[in-house]
């Protein structure tokens, strides 16, 4: 029987290079492994498929009675529903550590840095297993992405050094250039619907027995959000009734101004107000210098709940 792999719901590349990086290794490690995915993925990674030949992971959301490995998430929120009828057999990620449990012992490798990717590359190293081209590639994408191109500030050097060293072994010289090829892919909203752009990239968090769901935009110029903002707030009041949401937060980043617009639709407006020390003007305010979800924004609201 196979073991799946897989990464959170609304996978962002991490999560599908993630699965289909982890389950090359451990393959090559003799665990019979398939990479799998939640739901839906980005033209983001989509491109990252195209660009280096990578096979796109088979569509699975029920694992009741199946062997998993999770990659780039430990949160229940994000995890499929039938989660606790799955055994865990290890956890790779780079958040805050969620609230999954596990009945037997796991493999455990959770650090804080920029990329599940970047760990994954770290276990092909201590394993001691070649990492095939198109395989480097796609692991390169996925770590220049989560990094917002080393912007981020949760980006460290053992990120970068992985970078070079995957640019290496897939053939390409300037990996920024791809980089920004990839996130003018991912800057494309035309036609999108505002459900479409409200979930592109969206996780829900249990905060003290609130519910906030965070959703998040990046884009290489943020005027391409000037007349959709008003859609996006109409649909993000509906989202908040449907999932019976105590805050739903869109941040709408520009990885070029580096910093976040935000829009905010909550029962405490001064939750996001303190939290941040700001005014939310019109639902919405800008946070300069503000690129990362989890490191930036998600430990100051928990601290307010
Ligand atoms: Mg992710
Ligand atoms: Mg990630
Ligand atoms: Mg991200």
């Amino acid at each position: 029987m196979s073991t799946y792999i897989f990464g959170h719901t609304s996978p962002d590349s991490d999560s599908i290079i993630g699965a289909i990086s982890l389950a090359y290794l451990k393959n090559e490690l003799g665990e019979d492994c398939v990479p799998t995915r939640q739901g839906d993925i980005s033209a983001e990674t989509q491109f990252i498929l195209n660009r280096f030949g990578g096979k796109l992971p088979e569509l699975k959301t029920s694992y009741a009675g199946e062997c998993v490995y999770l990659v780039d998430f430990s949160d229940l929120s994000q995890a499929p529903k039938d989660i606790e009828q799955a055994t865990i057999l290890g956890i790779v990620d780079h958040h805050k550590l969620g609230d999954i449990t596990t009945k037997t012992p796991l493999e455990c490798w959770i650090r804080p840095i920029g990329c599940t990717n970047t760990i994954i590359f770290e276990m092909f190293k201590s394993y001691e297993v070649e990492i095939p081209k198109d395989i480097a590639g796609m692991m390169l994408c996925a770590i220049l992405s989560d990094t917002v191109i080393f912007k981020s500030p949760t980006c460290t050097k053992i990120d970068t050094n992985a970078c070079k060293a995957l640019a290496e072994i897939a053939g390409i010289k300037d990996y920024k250039v791809l980089g920004m090829e990839m996130f003018i892919v991912k800057s494309a909203v035309e036609g999108a619907s505002a459900r479409e752009l409200n979930t592109r990239d969206y996780k829900e968090f249990d905060m003290n027995g609130s519910k906030i769901g965070v959703g998040q935009l990046e884009v290489v110029d943020l005027s391409v959000f000037d007349d959709k903002k008003e859609m996006l707030l109409e649909d993000m009041q509906k989202m908040k009734d449907e999932n019976s949401l105590h805050s739903i937060a869109i941040l709408l980043t520009d990885i070029m101004k580096e910093g976040s617009q935000m829009l905010v639709i909550s029962d405490d407006d001064t939750k996001f107000e303190s939290a941040f020390d700001v005014k939310l003007e019109d639902s919405q305010v800008w946070l300069d210098g503000v690129l990362s979800r989890k490191k930036q924004i998600i430990p100051f609201l928990q601290s307010k709940f």
